[in-house]
């Protein structure tokens, strides 16, 4: 029987019959041969429940990571599977029905933050959070995606970002933040070396990344700029399920870059940003991109080993939370270490830590659903508890997403704990050249 408290968001006026169509038709052009392996090959071991942080926390087996997945799977198995004809002749498995997809809603976008996790754990190699990615793409064709998510996402599309960062409020921000720092922020220079964007998290919530950025920049002598046109390194086009929406926003960045003959594009303290240019951006430009994508970790921990960056030693205890996608996701683990080595902190590991480092449970858009947010605080206890048995009182990080996601936390646990950057506990602590 339906549960009666589900809840689920439609968005458009069409019919029952053509939301699932939608949703078939893109669920059938997502699967390929990877795919196709995938829903194959679960042996239905249930190792991947174990390591989400949704079922670790509420014991619930409906959040079984392979689970979120059964109805793509259903879809597969009838429509495009080896034995598909079979299937279809006995009804051995059925029409997916517009009451599963929106019963399903829950599970792909209020409990998922594509962390990747069941991934990393699946022996059977199992890319869980990027058929979670795909299968959103269905239900977004299908206008079935939360409606707070929805508006975010389409706000980026239709403004150029997801929280209001439009180009004057960006340019605003950066003058204020030249003032601030007393330094230069370099905005549409013709040619630079470096093209820098910053997510709109950090221009709403966190302005003074922008001044850390320009500070450590300048101090290095580089010719870099942001640009009006390719600012925002946004990712709620990917996240919501919409192809066209990442590609319109991801070209953006790439055509900044070209246009001022950019050989680098940094990326900011944004986690899923960093995918969706880093991993995606190639496959949405159509061939390999002409310049090296870094996210700022990686740049901070480059300059600082060769010797450019020279900073103070900070006498501070911290703990450091590994975003999933910079970390897990995107390889750049060792990155903040390296940064942390130099400023020569404390540095007081959780456990697991590194790519086995539990999510912050703000990802992959769960942080703009309300509804969601019960769930939300009860996966965040799980973050508590390891900060705490570090001992630490401050937390570092190097993604604005997971840092208001602990933000948001501390104010809802009233937790005394504090969250910082490690790109402004750089800049804070540059020994500038003679
Ligand atoms: S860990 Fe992999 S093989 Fe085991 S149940 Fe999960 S998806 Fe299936
Ligand atoms: S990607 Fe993360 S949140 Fe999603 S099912 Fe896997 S472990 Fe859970």
């Amino acid at each position: 029987m339906r549960d009666v408290n589900k809840t689920f968001d439609l968005q458009g006026e069409v019919s029952e019959e053509e939301r699932v169509s939608a949703a078939m038709e893109a669920f059938q052009k997502d699967i390929n041969r990877t795919t196709a392996t995938a829903m194959e090959a679960c042996m239905h071991c249930g190792v991947c429940a174990e390591a989400c942080h949704y079922y670790k926390q509420t014991g619930d087996p409906k959040y079984t990571p392979i689970w979120k997945l059964e109805v793509f799977k259903q879809a597969y198995k009838r429509e495009a599977g080896p034995f598909s004809w079979l299937y279809k002749r006995f009804n051995l498995k059925k029409e997916v029905t517009l009451e599963q997809l929106e019963d399903w809603q829950e599970l792909l976008y209020d409990s998922c933050t594509m962390c990747g996790r069941c991934s990393l754990v699946c022996p059977m190699g199992i890319d869980i959070a990027t058929l979670v990615g795909q299968a959103r793409h269905g239900m977004f064709k299908a206008g079935l995606v939360p409606e707070d998510f929805y508006k975010v996402a389409e706000r980026a599309e239709t403004e150029g970002s997801p929280l209001g960062a439009t180009a004057d409020v960006f340019e605003d921000r950066v003058d204020w933040m030249g003032d601030e720092f007393d330094t230069d922020v370099y905005f549409d220079q013709e040619e630079a070396d470096i093209l820098v964007t910053m997510s709109s998290i950090e221009i709403m919530k966190y302005p003074h990344a922008i001044g850390a950025t320009a500070k450590i920049l300048n101090t290095l002598g580089e010719k870099w700029t942001f640009r009006s046109e390719g600012y925002e390194a946004t990712n709620f086009g990917m996240m919501s399920g919409s192809v066209e929406w990442q590609k319109n926003s991801t070209m953006k960045l790439i055509n900044a870059a070209i246009d001022c003959g950019a050989k680098l594009v940094i990326l900011p303290e944004c986690g899923h940003a960093y995918g969706a240019l880093r991993w995606q951006g190639a496959a949405m430009y159509g061939k390999p991109l002409p310049f090296k994508v870094q996210h700022i970790s990686e740049y901070l921990a480059d300059v600082i080993s060769s010797g450019r960056l020279k900073v103070k030693k900070v006498d501070q205890t911290v703990t450091f939370h590994d975003p999933c996608q910079v970390s897990r996701r995107g390889g750049a683990t060792e990155a903040p270490r390296t940064v942390m080595k130099a400023l020569g902190v404390d540095l007081k590991e959780m456990t697991p830590t590194g790519d086995d480092a539990w999510c912050c449970g703000g990802g992959g858009g769960v942080v703009t659903i309300d509804r969601a947010k019960d769930l939300r605080y009860k996966v965040f206890e799980l973050k508590m508890e390891q900060v705490e048995q570090t001992g630490s009182d401050t937390v570092l990080s190097t993604c604005s997403n997971c840092r208001q996601s602990y933000a948001d936390a501390k104010d809802h646990f009233e937790w005394d704990k504090n969250i910082e950057s490690l790109l402004e506990l750089v800049a804070d602590n540059i020994v500038e050249n003679d």
